[in-house]
């Protein structure tokens, strides 16, 4: 949908040991509202602008609603985000609730019944990602202790604040979304090309774009992560960004978390 500069490491993913991501969501719900208009994008529909302002970019270690944002990216693919938010309801029920543990059990009897469950979109592609998709969603938790760990320490749990001035500096992939795509296409994963991911690292909070005018910005006041990442720079004060994940972006960029 909208996205980010290429500010982001470019380093390699967690490792198999990394294990659990803790954010303070009561933290994270503290909004420093700003004055100006939201995302302009957000604008367009009433349906968008209630997505905007209640979910997106709203970190989330849950994992039903990662594995439900990971199908729904997916099946928007060349369509617009507002017929995909349409179909949702339609979606949740299809898809077992985006139970991953259910859906990867689908076989062809549920695919071919999927193709011709109402509300979805009726792609084959599509269809069958979302069940090879949940079955890598499974393996992928089943190595990080959740898909929520694997996810988060892309970013050692710190969501990359973007904060961008005006829509036009919002970019569609970052060096974060080509690294996490490699990886997630040699974990098993389809539809997660470089822009289906950062759409996605934006719907899950890891990449906040709001725009700095944007009522919705979150404010990351203090202590997102905790220990199980090994994070060293527990002293960082705010908005000082780690040397090691400075990189060589041409915009902005910064962390605004503070541990
Ligand atoms: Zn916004």
């Amino acid at each position: 949908m909208v996205t980010d500069s290429g500010k982001t490491d470019g380093q390699s993913g967690p490792t198999e040991r990394t294990r659990v991501v803790t954010l303070g969501f009561a933290d994270m719900q503290t909004r420093a509202r700003g004055r100006g208009p939201r995302c302009a994008w957000a604008e367009r529909s009433v349906t968008l602008r209630q997505y905007h302002d209640e979910e997106w970019g709203v970190p989330t270690i849950d994992e039903v609603r990662l594995f439900e944002l990971l199908v729904l990216e997916g099946a928007q693919a060349g369509l617009s985000w507002s017929i995909i938010l349409a179909k949702r309801d339609a979606y949740r029920s299809a898809f077992a609730g985006f139970d991953a543990s259910r859906v990867a059990r689908f076989g062809p009897t549920e695919v071919a019944q999927l193709l011709e469950a109402p509300g979805i979109v009726h792609n084959r592609l599509k269809v069958e990602s979302a069940v090879t998709n949940a079955r890598a969603f499974l393996d992928t938790a089943s190595s990080h202790g959740s898909f929520a760990s694997y996810l988060w320490g892309w970013v050692e749990g710190r969501p990359i604040v973007g904060r961008p001035e005006v829509a036009a500096e919002v970019p569609v992939m970052s060096d974060l979304s080509v690294s996490l795509s490699k990886d997630l296409k040699r974990r098993g994963f389809t539809f997660v090309g470089p822009t289906i991911v950062y759409s996605y690292l934006q719907a899950t909070g890891v990449v906040d774009d709001h725009l700095e005018t944007c009522p919705s910005k979150p404010e990351y006041q203090t202590s997102l992560v905790q220990d199980d990442l090994g994070i060293e720079d527990r002293n960082r004060r705010p908005g000082q960004v780690p040397a090691r994940r400075r990189t060589s972006s041409t915009r902005r960029s910064s962390s605004s978390s503070v541990l």
